[in-house]
């Protein structure tokens, strides 16, 4: 698929434009990294959430949900690893205030009292999370950018910090979580005290993760504030799922064990995005190779999109082993180990982890839908949405607002269908403002896959007009057959 150049902005333009998605604080100039979802916006990002909740946690009798506080302890995060790495080391150029990752500068551009100051990134930190300052060598000392001199190197701990209660000491120190995982690590004793699930079993979990990324950017790809959905897996551990046969030979079942399931969620992943509507061909999954992955993966796959502005990881799947786990027991004193009956065995499960963030599969979702053409010699504008996720599936117009035949059989047909399609969690919308002409573009750009109209004939007829997003075509309806219709052509 060619990307636009400018498709990003008539995203963003068409995002504010039809109540999806606004700039944080905008009234005040705007927060960077931030943005609010209008009510358009919101029911996509809920359709989209939902299709993901039944596939990972309600089609399966291995998944367990849970919904973690957003602060925790301090301990929490010292024993993730992110109080002490998830940082970068940071320059900031004093003349024209850029920034600028210290470890990827020349070193005789750096102002240094201390050298070991700049640390190498931990693996985790992608490249593209800062403004990089390119390769330009020829000029040694200061800024890339307009040769101003660059302030001393810092680390830049990418988690929001707060104090809990009224004292502000290091004791009462938190965090705003970074990742919803450590939310389902930290209750891990919990589920296994409480549900007595079997292993292999999941913890799923869909929650808000904050990061002070020094370089917010594109829109919802990288943001400050953003949701996940993430599913920590647990597993036997390599030794112990491994067997010896009675003949004596051994399997290597330790592998197989951990590698089916992570080949599972693998597949489960692609499911889901084709769920969503987004074009195979545009999803695309890189292995990331040894020396590249964070300290606690022995195997992941980032799943690519193609997204305007390039290919970039949309989601993760990656082999935690029982490093956090493992990390937690150790920090608090507390067993974190797991009694196989089966086995006669305790061990500390090893973990896969599916995750995704929603507001970058949202942009996903959206600049994959975004299309422009012509229809009776009008250039338009729609959002070709799955029906699945469309935030409006069905939109109810009588063709005249002041004729109250027209909207009291239009009601009829509205209220019937709302009462089914509501119960099922899909969204029908009524339409009388503007003329005909000016809904339908309105609907086009929110994405409804339907548009029905109760006109004169109706009255007699008892039927309706059905107009198809994607076609512009209309076909009439029998009122009585209309439910059946959206469900055939609709897919819901
Ligand atoms: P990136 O390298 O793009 O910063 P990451 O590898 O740090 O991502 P993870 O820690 O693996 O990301 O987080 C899992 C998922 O959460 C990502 O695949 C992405 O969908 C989402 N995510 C991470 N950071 C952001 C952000 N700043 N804004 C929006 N979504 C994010």
């Amino acid at each position: 698929m060619v990307k636009e150049e400018n498709l990003m902005e008539k995203i963003v333009s068409l995002c504010k434009r039809r109540g999806f998605v606004f700039p944080g604080s905008e009234i005040y100039g705007g927060l960077s990294g931030f943005f609010d979802y209008g009510h358009y916006g919101l029911a996509l990002k809920e359709n989209v959430k939902r299709l993901w909740w039944k596939q990972f946690v309600l089609d399966r009798e291995d998944m367990f949900g849970m919904d973690a506080a957003i602060l925790m302890r301090q301990e929490v995060w010292q024993a993730s690893g992110h109080a002490e790495g998830f940082s970068d080391p940071l320059v900031e150029c004093e003349k024209c205030k850029h920034r600028f990752r210290a470890d990827q500068l020349d070193s005789s551009r750096l102002n240094l009292k201390d050298p070991k100051k700049v640390q190498p990134l931990p693996a985790r930190l992608q490249p593209d999370k800062v403004i990089l300052a390119g390769n330009d060598s020829s000029r040694s000392g200061g800024c890339p950018d307009c040769g101003g001199k660059l302030s001393e190197a810092r680390q830049f701990n990418m988690m929001f910090k707060t104090h809990v209660g009224a004292e502000e000491s290091d004791t009462a120190v938190s965090y705003l979580r970074p990742e919803t995982a450590q939310g389902m690590f930290a209750n891990f004793k919990n589920t296994v005290d409480s549900l007595h699930p079997k292993l292999p079993f999941g913890l799923a979990q869909i929650g808000k993760a904050f990061r002070n990324e020094i370089a917010p950017r594109d829109f919802l790809f990288r943001t400050r504030e953003f949701e996940q959905m993430e599913i920590e897996y647990f597993v036997r551990p390599p030794k112990v799922a491994s067997r010896t046969h009675v003949d004596g030979t051994q399997t290597n079942a330790e592998q197989e064990e951990w590698e089916r399931h992570f080949e599972e969620f693998r597949s489960e992943t692609v499911k889901f995005f084709e769920s969503v509507g987004l074009p195979k061909e545009d999803v695309h999954e890189l292995e990331v190779p040894d020396g590249e992955r964070a300290h606690y993966s022995k195997r992941t796959i980032d799943f690519e999109f193609d997204f305007p502005f390039g290919r970039k990881e949309l989601s993760g799947l990656a082999y935690r082993t029982d490093f956090d786990l493992s990390a937690h027991q150790k920090n608090s004193g507390v067993p974190f180990e797991y009694l196989d009956e089966e086995l006669k065995t305790k061990f500390i499960p090893h973990v896969i982890e599916p995750s995704f963030g929603v507001d970058r599969l949202l942009l996903a979702v959206l600049s994959s839908a975004y299309t422009e053409d012509e229809m009776n010699g009008e250039k338009r504008t729609f959002l070709k949405l799955s029906p699945k996720i469309a935030p409006v599936k069905v939109a109810v117009f009588p063709l005249l607002k002041n004729k109250p035949e027209l909207v009291k059989k239009a009601r009829e047909v509205y209220d019937s269908l709302r009462s089914t399609l509501h119960a099922t969690g899909y969204t029908i919308a009524w339409d009388d403002n503007g003329n005909i002409g000016k809904r339908y573009r309105r609907q086009d750009e929110i994405g409804s896959p339907f548009c029905i109209t109760v006109d004169f004939d109706s009255l007699e007829k008892d039927d309706v007009t059905v107009r198809d997003r994607d076609t512009g075509k209309q076909e009439r309806v029998q009122i009585s057959e209309l439910q059946g219709y959206l469900k055939k052509h609709g897919n819901f």
